[in-house]
């Protein structure tokens, strides 16, 4: 997958990810499941920090499509946010998993607020930090916040985790001719609009030089796999 194996990684879980057959919410058997998956990638000795999504829950987007005050629909994403920051860092603690969460939007009783370098402390001391909130700032995505952190975590890459193998040339789940690609440019994803992440993410990801790898997060082991070099996924680079 990639010449230079990457140390530090910074792994987005969108909402979706957390809901399993769901059409709404959280579904526990799936966060633990996925809490395992970065168990096992912990464990092969990858450092990890996660940033996680809120659709699950709340879009401010569709809210204000419905006549909500946009600003005021992406505080309540920002929060659902937290909520999926705090079922991940359960399942994770189970699992005997270390972990912290710091929240963009300060919420002393519930978790840390986002400090840098406190959040690389804690990483130096072997735990996953699970960044919540998003950016802390309305007009934003939590896929943003993604490439954000993980620029300022010093990132070797950011991982997306979702239900296919990678990025197509057209939707595999409708087309069955469609070819996965193996690598690809941030240029190319963003001049044909290709669905990795939204565009602001490519782009602070390329200024970054920060690899984007898209792989399949519902396959059991893969986020080692992939991590070691073995398994099947799409990197942006
Ligand atoms: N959000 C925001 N600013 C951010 C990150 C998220 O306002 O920096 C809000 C926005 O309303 C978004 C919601 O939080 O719809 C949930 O995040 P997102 O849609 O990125 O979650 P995902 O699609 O990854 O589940």
């Amino acid at each position: 997958m990639s010449s230079k194996p990457f140390k530090r990684i910074l792994l987005k879980l969108s909402g979706e990810a957390l809901m399993g057959d769901q059409t709404f919410g959280i579904d526990t058997a799936t966060v633990t499941r996925v809490a395992d998956e970065i168990r096992i990638a912990k464990e092969a000795g990858f450092e990890l920090c996660l940033v996680v999504g809120g659709g699950n829950i709340f879009r401010g987007l569709a809210a204000a499509e419905q006549g909500f005050d946009r600003a005021s629909a992406d505080y309540m994403g920002m929060l659902a946010t937290v909520m999926n920051a705090l079922a991940v860092q359960n399942s994770l603690e189970r699992l005997g998993v270390d972990t912290r969460v710091q929240s963009a939007i300060p919420m002393s009783s519930v978790c840390e607020p986002y400090i840098r370098r406190r959040a690389e402390r804690h990483m130096e001391k072997g735990r996953i930090v699970i960044f919540a909130a998003g950016t802390g700032n309305p007009f934003f995505t939590t896929d943003t916040a993604a490439a954000l952190r993980a620029a300022e975590m010093q990132c070797d890459a950011l991982f997306k985790g979702t239900s296919v193998d990678g990025v197509y040339n057209a939707d595999p789940k409708k087309d069955k001719s469609a070819t996965r690609y193996e690598s690809l440019g941030y240029d190319k994803v963003l001049a044909d609009n290709l669905k990795v992440m939204d565009a602001s993410a490519v782009a602070l990801c390329r200024e970054n030089d920060i690899p984007i790898v898209v792989f399949n997060i519902r396959e059991h082991g893969n986020l080692a796999r992939v991590l070691a070099g073995e398994g099947v996924s799409t990197i942006v680079r």
